[in-house]
């Protein structure tokens, strides 16, 4: 009898080593219903990584989830080197910015242990104002409108000129505004929160929420924050400010409370959703036992969907445009109910407004307000008119007039790429870019972390770029 493997033969692809960051040929296999890239790199050998632990579901975000890219205006460097050694943007990318983050500072109030910025309070570093504008202006010239522009650090509210960067960042034609922040600022200042609050509408804070536990939040962040972040949504309750609870998952630390965090969330009234992301293996990460840590996405939804009983399997989906990366649930918050939306819709009218699809009750004008809904990229302010567009189509449910941003819930799982899932075809699709601090290039976010944050581009990226040219 023919000998035969244990696994079956998907695809090839191009990863990179985790030890010299080197590009290597890899595969995807599937085996145990769980998808697996096996790499080997000529020096430091064989690696196995766990992508996916759902074979449908990544099968679906690869053959199904196809969209047309959206372009940026422009590109920022050439494609030299290949990929993805000319970020960026090179004009090999195939996804404009989605989401552009703004690093303002490096300084931060707290130190926590799975800090990919390796930020911290021993850091001390604060950008100027006048860069800060060069990077805004970086971010407006590629995007024209930008959707989302979120500003991060560091800690960005200990910012000396916080504020001038909010207006700074105002001024522009940003659709939505976003501020990552852990809260101690919003918690402990008096008026701080008020202050905050005169920058809506189109703004949102990005809340560091990690766990409603002591033990969790220890390890995480090395602090007990539980006060800090009850007064810090106390304030922001009664302000009403928009606010997405983000929440950093690990494996075995507080993979067991999602649903949890996700009930907590949707009986808070400035709460529009929660975001979470696995631990990336990055900054003060480097050499962490990562099969022991390293949660994908498909873990992470289908931890989601057994401890909450609000959103089924067809309520998640992957984002199309980087599903790989990528998965949301939409729902509405009405009076005390909560209404999955994105189960309503079929994958064609997503992707491409097909006509060919039932979506309840076949009624073409709440098909059309659901692709409108879904299509208006990431901004929330423009998918919370639509939402109101779409609710009247919809005699069942009684929608209030006052509906808004305020009734839209929704869950975002965000699974960063490392140099352990690295896959080149996922790469290029990346739609959460970062500002260099050159004020020049809009990095993936994903290999800003590994080749181009701080010292890296130097150290680690200049001499793969060497050999690559040495090589011809
Ligand atoms: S990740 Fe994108 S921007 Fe970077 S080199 Fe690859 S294609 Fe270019
Ligand atoms: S993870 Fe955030 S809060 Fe923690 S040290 Fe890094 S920048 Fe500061
Ligand atoms: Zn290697």
């Amino acid at each position: 009898m023919a000998k035969t493997r244990d696994y079956l033969f998907y695809d090839t692809a191009v990863s990179i080593c985790t030890t010299c960051f080197k590009r290597v040929d890899a595969k995807i296999v599937f085996e145990d219903g769980k998808v697996f890239m096996l790499k080997r790199c000529p020096e430091h050998g064989f690696e196995r990584v766990l992508m996916a632990d759902d074979v449908d579901y990544y099968r679906r975000c690869r053959e199904v989830f196809l969209k047309p890219p959206e372009m940026p205006d422009h590109y920022n460097t050439p494609v030299k080197y290949g990929c993805p050694y000319d970020c960026g943007l090179c004009p090999d990318h195939e996804q404009h910015s989605c989401l552009t983050l703004l690093e303002i500072c490096d300084a931060c109030n707290l130190s926590c242990p799975i800090c990919y910025a390796n930020s911290g309070t021993h850091r001390t570093t604060y950008k100027p104002l006048d860069q800060i504008e060069r990077m805004l202006n970086a971010i407006v010239s590629n995007e024209i409108e930008p959707d989302v522009v979120q500003i991060s650090g560091g800690e960005p509210t200990i910012h000396p000129q916080f504020f001038e960067v909010l207006d700074a960042a105002k001024k522009r034609p940003i659709k939505h505004l976003m501020v990552n922040t852990n809260g101690i600022r919003i918690a402990t200042e008096e008026g701080f929160a008020e202050r905050l609050a005169t920058y809506m509408p189109e703004f949102e804070l990005y809340l560091q929420f990690d766990s409603l536990r002591r033990d969790p939040l220890m390890q995480l962040r090395g602090a007990d924050l539980r006060h800090i972040r009850e007064k810090a949504l106390e304030k922001l309750n009664r302000l009403n400010v928009s606010t997405t609870l983000v929440v950093t998952v690990e494996r075995g630390v507080n993979d067991d409370e999602m649903g949890a965090i996700v009930d907590f969330a949707l009986k808070q009234k400035c709460v529009r959703g929660v975001t979470f992301q696995p631990v990336q293996q990055a900054g003060r990460l480097q050499g962490y036992d990562s099969a022991a840590h390293r949660l994908t996405l498909s873990e992470v939804r289908r931890r989601i969907l057994e401890q909450t009983s609000v959103f089924k399997p067809e309520d998640l989906i992957p984002v199309p445009c980087h599903p790989d990366s990528l998965a949301m649930a939409y729902a509405m918050k009405l009076g005390g109910k909560v209404v999955p939306l994105t189960g309503m819709i079929e994958p064609d009218v997503l992707i491409n407004g097909g006509r060919n699809t039932i979506v309840y009750e076949k009624d073409e004008t709440i098909r059309n307000h659901i692709f409108k809904l879904f299509a208006t990229n990431h901004s929330p302010a423009a998918q919370a008119m639509t939402l109101r567009e779409l609710l009247c189509c919809l005699p069942q449910v009684l929608a209030p007039k006052s509906l808004g941003y305020d009734n839209l819930f929704r869950i975002l799982i965000v699974a960063f790429i490392d140099a352990q899932s690295f896959d080149l075809r996922s790469i290029k699709k990346t739609c959460v870019h970062i500002a260099h601090p050159d004020g020049k290039r809009l990095i993936p976010f994903d290999t800003y972390n590994m080749f181009y944050r701080d010292d890296l581009e130097k150290e680690r990226l200049e001499p793969l770029r060497e050999k690559v040219m040495a090589a011809i």
